[in-house]
């Protein structure tokens, strides 16, 4: 199980990289995980669209889910004729929200998709298996444990201090973490996590890995690295474009 990133810019895309979205590949299977704005560009460095074998989106914000509406068009729209729908696994209401965003009065989203509202629990998607729970967001947002072949990731997606995030990625290889934030007075609660809380719930969870993702273009990445490294001492790096992370932690 390979994971790449695609998108690593928090909240809105930045100038060195679109918004959420990570690929999963078992060699035989890719798993799109969240495509935020201006994600359907970069994944295709990746994979191919026709490719993929499904997509799961952790809550529906833009800048997790917006791209679907591109993807709609290359699944409706290829010269080669309609192509078979991809499942998508989301929220409650996931098509509705694409759908009004799509605005499409001909062929829509459930053309090219076909929806399933996730639950937290268990699951099998292809050959993964698949844990997810609810994250501490305004909004409906799943955290993701993602099992392959004896290697663990877990995917925080948007959260703030969150207790079911630590035992999602209990003992996971990596923990691919959000750090919207850094140490600063008067943040939100119940919105994000500091890259400091980030690494303190590595560090509670034991994971192999840190890597800090959903990283907001006004932030200092030193400062964001260093903040971290003081709550979590295992290996630990910021996500960036087209890092490769195999099973296991052994990047
Ligand atoms: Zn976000
Ligand atoms: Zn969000």
């Amino acid at each position: 199980m390979q994971l790449t990133i695609v998108g690593w810019s928090g909240s809105f895309p930045g100038r060195e990289s679109p918004a959420s979205c990570y690929l999963i590949d078992t060699g035989d299977f890719r798993l799109v995980l969240d495509l935020g704005s201006g994600a359907l560009g970069a994944l295709q460095r990746y994979t191919g669209l026709a490719d993929v074998d499904a997509v799961c989106l952790s809550h529906l914000h833009a800048d997790h889910c917006l791209d679907m509406c591109g993807y709609s068009v290359f699944q409706n729209y290829h010269p080669d004729g309609a192509r078979p729908r991809i499942p998508v696994y989301g929220p409650a209401g996931t098509a509705e929200r694409l759908s009004a965003a799509l605005g499409s009065d001909h062929l829509g989203m459930a053309d090219a998709f076909s929806f399933m509202t996730l639950t937290a629990g268990p699951a099998e998607i292809g050959p993964l298996r698949i844990t997810t729970a609810h994250m501490n967001h305004p909004v409906e947002t799943f955290g993701f444990r993602i099992e392959h072949a004896g290697t663990v990731l877990a995917y925080s997606a948007d959260t703030g201090p969150c207790d079911d995030l630590v035992e999602l990625a209990r003992g996971a290889d990596v923990l691919l973490s959000e750090a919207s934030f850094t140490d600063g007075p008067d943040l939100p609660a119940d919105l994000h996590l500091t890259a400091r809380q980030a690494g303190e719930h590595a560090a509670r969870a034991g994971v192999g890995e840190l890597v800090l993702t959903h990283l907001v273009p006004w932030n200092d990445p030193v400062a964001t690295l260093e903040q971290a490294s003081e709550a979590f001492g295992g290996p630990l790096r910021l996500a960036a474009s087209g890092m490769r992370i195999p099973g296991g932690g052994h990047a």
